[in-house]
């Protein structure tokens, strides 16, 4: 069989199999009144027409794109504005933008780590962190999720002179919380470097949504921060948080800033208004939170199985991929968008639907969602 003849049946194997992953089309379902419980849009700032309008502001002002890459001619006033208000608002000396989370974290492990770097990631980490890491060529070790003990045991068992930590700030796909002062304990004490990707915690956890680490922890104790802009913030990129030595050392060695075009400008405008929200409003914070508890409480009472989260990440664990499909389907039909998460995007068996809740939600919008999944468990016991 040739190359070309094994893609193809690859790919005819893909379309007969009912497992395969679908690109739903969100933006013509919406309008047809679907209510989304997928997306990241935890404070519905994405919606919110004062980043637009900062956004179609920006564009005026600063063309549609950059134009290049940040080192080249693409890195403007707006960037540098929004790097120091990310670094303040994290209470970091310097932060640095990329132009989405994956590039960030393959930027930054193919930038610190390298064959003499043995890596400890949690075994829920997101997938740009195991690539990255994989990329990096650094020796990779993976504890159970959140246990200490396994850590330690790895950590003990290593010579490397490098060492690096690395967890989710928030799971993406769990909504549990790293113990980032377990994590920090522990990585002192084995003199490692500790790296948290807070993408689901930034503009939700922590004092003026600053996230699970933010103001909390110090660089001394959290060297490497990274945080998204397309969650919580509402528009797109990721940022780098950290000391002046370890942004100036991005700077000139990661590969996936130097090498790429610059976040376009009108985003970084939208970006500066959005987090001006976060810092100013905490009334959307309040009102995440309070969909987050009316949510759990009725879909507890209707006997759901929810996973133990306080997050606006909220699975429902389902274990089976055909009912995972079957369910996500039927909530469709009633014009709820979830998320089917399936193998490998988590370990078998354990597949699930991953409801998020958003600011945007209002409580009948909720009382929806609880109905619709309360009509997928009577139809099981028909
Ligand atoms: N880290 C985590 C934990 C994520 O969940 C994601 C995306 N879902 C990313 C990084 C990648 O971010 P982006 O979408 O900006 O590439």
């Amino acid at each position: 069989m040739s190359v070309l003849d094994a893609w193809q049946q690859r790919l005819d194997d893909a379309r007969t199999d009912r497992q395969r992953q679908h690109r739903w089309r969100t933006r013509q379902a919406l309008a047809r009144d679907t209510l989304d419980f997928a997306g990241n849009d935890y404070l519905g700032l994405a919606h919110d027409p004062r980043v637009s309008e900062a956004q179609a502001e920006g564009a005026r002002r600063f063309g549609a794109g950059a134009g290049a890459s940040h080192l080249v001619s693409g890195h403007l006033d707006v960037h540098d504005a929004l790097e120091e208000a990310l670094a303040s608002w994290t209470g970091r000396q310097r932060a640095l933008l990329f132009s989405t989370g994956y590039m960030a974290n393959i930027g930054v492990l193919q930038a610190l780590a390298d064959s003499h770097t043995a890596i400890f990631q949690d075994r829920l980490n997101h997938a740009s962190l195991l690539d990255g890491a994989t990329l990096s060529g650094a020796r990779s070790r993976r504890y159970h999720h959140r246990n200490m003990n396994d850590l330690e045991n790895l950590l003990k068992r290593s010579d490397s002179v490098h060492k690096l930590v690395i967890s989710d700030g928030v799971f993406s796909m769990d909504g549990h919380i790293a113990d980032i002062g377990a994590l920090v304990t522990v990585s002192q004490r084995h003199n490692a470097w500790l790296m948290i990707d807070d993408a689901h915690g930034v503009g939700i956890l922590g004092d003026e949504g600053s996230g699970c680490v933010g103001s909390t922890w110090r660089s001394d104790d959290v060297p490497v921060l990274v945080g998204t802009l397309g969650k919580a913030l509402g528009t797109a990129g990721a940022f780098v948080a950290g000391d002046a030595a370890l942004i100036d050392h991005l700077i000139q060695f990661s590969r996936s800033y130097i090498y790429t075009t610059a976040q376009p400008p009108a985003i970084a405008n939208a970006t500066l208004k959005a987090l001006e929200i976060v810092q100013q409003e905490p009334e959307h914070r309040a009102h995440l939170n309070a969909n987050i508890a009316y949510f759990r409480h009725e879909a507890l009472h209707l006997g759901l199985s929810l996973s133990d989260s306080s997050t606006p990440i909220q699975p429902l664990i389902l274990a089976d991929e055909s009912r995972t499909l079957r369910w996500a389907a039927q909530l469709r039909e009633q014009g709820i968008h979830v998320g089917a998460i399936r193998p490998p995007t988590v370990p078998k068996g354990e597949a699930r639907l991953r409801i998020t809740l958003s600011a945007r939600h209002q409580h009948e919008d909720i009382d929806r969602l609880l109905a619709a999944l309360h009509d997928c468990q009577q139809q099981e016991s028909l």
